[in-house]
């Protein structure tokens, strides 16, 4: 059925300079039906005057003073580090070992991976994230119970189960099987594969390989994971890397015989398109030539980088030699599930000019790297024959939420005042959080 929404709405042009992209109709109109699959996708978009002749006879609702903007693309977070969200801690590796560890155990359990999974999609619907690329744990248990809770709600989820064979307490790591000669590599391997076939393409659903990070996999895990990636080239790959100085001089110790930490990855076949490396701060330039030229991409991770003080994403090396990226919360070492914080934190990773080049982020740049920028760098921009989200172009999954710029007074007191598109996002990015998002709509 076809239907219609009545109200400012926000997107973004497909061609042009992500700093100056942004689409904003004063008075919009957004026209949704289903297209040959039966997908709720965007049938048409703009001005109410120019659409309100060729519409008129569909069932639309009114708006008045709100904006509807593109679902939110979350590139990176883990699922069962939800209850490890403001956890103190010595920087990375003392947060993984006293927090991170003993919460992610219990995903072992599937009754405590299904309730779990259910709060953090609502966590993410409140917040206004349609589209997320989310680590679960080292058990089955927790990928069977994320899968399953997104597809119910119809998020769009890309998951897998977390390769980890070493370097990490037992209830945490792979298993061998309990019957038969398979040991914990080959096991997790084996139970990746029958996860992939068992979901990825169900309704909006896609498997993720992933290797937690070199130093949590040996090396025939790693090559495993490889070879799965060449075998299915339209799943994806997640991990981490180059967060922070003592992790990187680890996997150097770990892997000396490769040319960087990064390129370990590349080494064992795990940078491709649609592989997605959390963090990527401390890179040098035939690092950032080697995103470039594998298609891999960069989920910036600020409010996490902040927390754990590992560093600041180089904007200006990534733009120099061209690699692509989008944001990220990474909960648990992120600290908000709102995307409105999550773009704060980048702008203030951008500006600071003490560790590489310093730059002032435009607010249209930073709210696309959390949309169709994010989108793009997952491959979920409508190339290809594949869907498209984080935008509400037509053709675009007809994901959106729907913004009230007076939800609180000093939001209000501020957005009655400003006079230009890029003074209204930086006033919502700056004062928003999830009071800001009215709505959340999966089509
Ligand atoms: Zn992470």
């Amino acid at each position: 059925m076809i239907k219609a929404y009545r109200s400012s709405i926000l997107r973004f042009a497909t061609q042009g300079v992500p700093r100056h992209c942004a689409v904003f109709e004063e008075d919009g109109l957004l026209v949704v039906g289903p297209n040959a699959q039966g997908q709720s996708v965007v049938q048409a978009v703009g001005s109410y005057r120019d659409l309100k002749d060729q519409f008129s006879g569909v069932a639309t609702e009114h708006w008045p003073g709100r904006i509807i903007a593109p679902g939110f693309v979350d590139m990176h977070l883990h699922f069962p580090q939800t209850n490890v969200m403001g956890s103190p801690a010595d920087g990375l590796l003392p947060w993984l070992e006293n927090y991170t560890f003993p919460e992610e155990k219990r995903f072992a359990e599937a009754d405590y991976s299904a309730r779990e999974a259910t709060f953090f999609i609502d966590e993410l619907l409140r917040n206004g994230v349609t589209t997320a690329l989310a680590f679960a744990s080292s058990h089955t248990a927790s990928v069977n119970a994320l899968f399953s809770e997104a597809h119910a709600r119809r998020l769009r989820l890309m998951t897998g189960l977390v390769l980890m064979d070493r370097n990490a307490p037992a209830n945490v790591l792979n298993r061998a099987a309990t019957q038969g000669v398979k040991d914990a590599t080959e096991q997790s391997l084996i139970d990746s594969e029958a996860l992939l076939q068992k979901w990825h393409g169900t309704g909006r659903l896609g498997y993720a390989i992933t290797p937690r990070f070199a130093p949590s996999c040996s090396a025939a895990q790693l090559r495993g994971a490889g070879e799965l990636a060449a075998k299915y080239p339209e799943v994806w790959i997640q991990s981490h890397v180059a967060e922070n100085k003592d992790e990187i001089q680890w996997a150097r110790e770990l892997f000396p015989q490769s040319r960087s930490y990064l390129a370990t990855y590349d080494d064992f076949g795990l940078l491709r398109e649609r592989a997605i490396y959390a963090h990527c701060i401390h890179f040098d330039d035939d690092d950032r030539a080697l995103m470039r030229a594998t298609g891999a991409v960069a989920a910036v991770s600020p409010t996490s980088n902040l927390f754990l003080g590992s560093g600041f994403f180089d904007y200006a090396g990534a733009d120099r030699i061209g690699f692509n990226y989008g944001l990220a919360s990474d909960i648990g070492g992120g600290t908000s599930f709102s995307p409105f914080h999550t773009m704060l934190a980048a702008y203030y990773a951008g500006r600071e000019g003490q560790t590489k080049p310093g730059l002032s982020l435009s607010p249209q740049h930073l709210w696309w790297q959390h949309t169709a920028g994010a989108a793009q760098a997952l491959g979920l921009d409508g190339q290809k024959g594949r869907p498209s989200v984080g935008n509400l172009q037509p053709g675009c999954d007809a994901d959106f939420v729907v913004l009230n710029p007076q939800a609180t007074p000093l939001l209000a007191h501020k957005t009655a005042r400003v006079n230009s598109l890029d003074e209204l996002l930086f006033a919502l990015i700056v004062l928003g959080d999830d009071r800001l998002i009215e709505k959340t709509v999966i089509s």
